[in-house]
């Protein structure tokens, strides 16, 4: 397995209930790709996707683990001030990565390794690292990472040229994330607010409403850059993106809001696909390497990545 994002770990469980040995190779320290949680000021934010937006495999599954999420209670909102509608958000207190690290429990994953080579030998695929190390060989795999990141690793196979064509044409939307600890009168009635004003934020959310502390009074706060902007402002300094950010903080939440008492900025090159392809066009039958996660998800949100998940798994078991 390669990642340990949702879509992976969700594979990877399912392939050791089935009796397979699996082993999950992550790049990242952390668990959950894009599910990401980070610790500041004595609270946690969650800086990749804002919360579990489930209307029923993903809530099913979350409420088999030992630490179910809850429920946020306060209100999503849209730019004209009406409650959006759609599944109901859930969250963990200790942060959204509660779930990928449940998800892990029990299984095989090395941390800090970067798949970067595949190579085939006889019926087995070996891999390789960006060290130039071998990471061993498999039966089969399953690419996880995001579309373009697989599309990379199927190019190092002269045989996996094609497909490498098909998600290398997915492009990912790329997001920049304003993190903020704000000192304000009052805690905001509601979780959070999608297409602020004139649109330049895609999402605020007020990670205090996740049943976590705001230290000190210090209300921790996430503002997503929307999709143009972010790509505008992808290199630019964490002082000029504050400088985009701010006077749309003071217009959702009051003029305190302009004086934060400490702020941190989050790049995310790949956050959502623009485009996907159908699972079954990204995994020919009876291939030994299978690619999952949410450019070949059936629709976009999170249920669907881990649909694609489970597909894999069955994909994998079947050749
Ligand atoms: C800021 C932001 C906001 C979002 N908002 C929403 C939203 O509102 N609604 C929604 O439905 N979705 C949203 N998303 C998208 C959602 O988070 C993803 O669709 C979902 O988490 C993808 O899961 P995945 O398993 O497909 O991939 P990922 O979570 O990306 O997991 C892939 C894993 O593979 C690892 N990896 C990649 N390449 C390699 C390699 N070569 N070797 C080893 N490991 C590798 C990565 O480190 C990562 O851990 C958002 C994402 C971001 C970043």
């Amino acid at each position: 397995m390669i990642g340990a994002g949702l879509s992976g770990l969700v594979a990877a469980r399912d392939l050791v209930a089935s009796g397979l040995e699996v082993t999950i190779f992550e790049k990242s320290r952390g668990l959950g790709g894009r599910i990401a949680t980070r610790r500041v000021d004595s609270t946690v934010i969650d800086h990749g996707v804002p919360a579990l937006w489930s209307s029923g495999p993903l809530a099913e599954l979350a409420a088999g683990l030992d630490e179910a999420p809850l429920e946020i209670s306060l209100p999503v909102g849209d730019s004209s001030g009406a409650p959006s509608s759609g599944p109901r958000p859930l969250a963990y207190p200790g942060g959204l990565t509660r779930l990928p690290k449940q998800l892990a429990e029990g299984l095989d994953v090395r941390r800090l390794v970067r798949v970067s080579v595949m190579r085939a030998s006889g019926d087995a695929i070996e891999l390789g690292d960006e060290q130039g190390n071998g990471q061993g060989a498999f039966d089969g795999v399953v690419i996880s990472a995001p579309a373009p990141q697989a599309a990379d690793l199927l190019a190092t196979l002269d045989s996996e040229r094609a497909r490498a064509g098909m998600l290398g044409a997915i492009a990912y939307e790329p997001a920049v994330i304003y993190i903020a600890g704000l000192v304000l009168p009052a805690h905001p009635p509601w979780f959070g607010v999608r297409g602020l004003g004139d649109g330049a934020l895609s999402w605020l959310g007020v990670e205090s409403a996740k049943g976590r502390p705001a230290p000190g009074g210090r209300v921790p706060v996430t503002a997503h850059l929307n999709a143009t902007l972010s790509a505008e402002l992808f290199d630019a300094t964490d002082a000029e993106i504050a400088e985009v950010v701010r006077p749309r903080l003071v217009e959702a939440l009051g003029q305190a809001a302009s004086d934060p008492a400490w702020s941190q900025v989050k790049r995310w090159r790949y956050s959502v696909p623009t485009s996907r392809v159908p699972f079954v066009d990204a995994n020919p039958a009876g291939s030994a390497i299978v690619v999952c996660g949410d450019a070949v998800a059936d629709e976009p949100g999170l249920d669907a990545v881990l649909e694609s998940g489970r597909r894999a798994a069955q994909r994998i078991a079947a050749t």
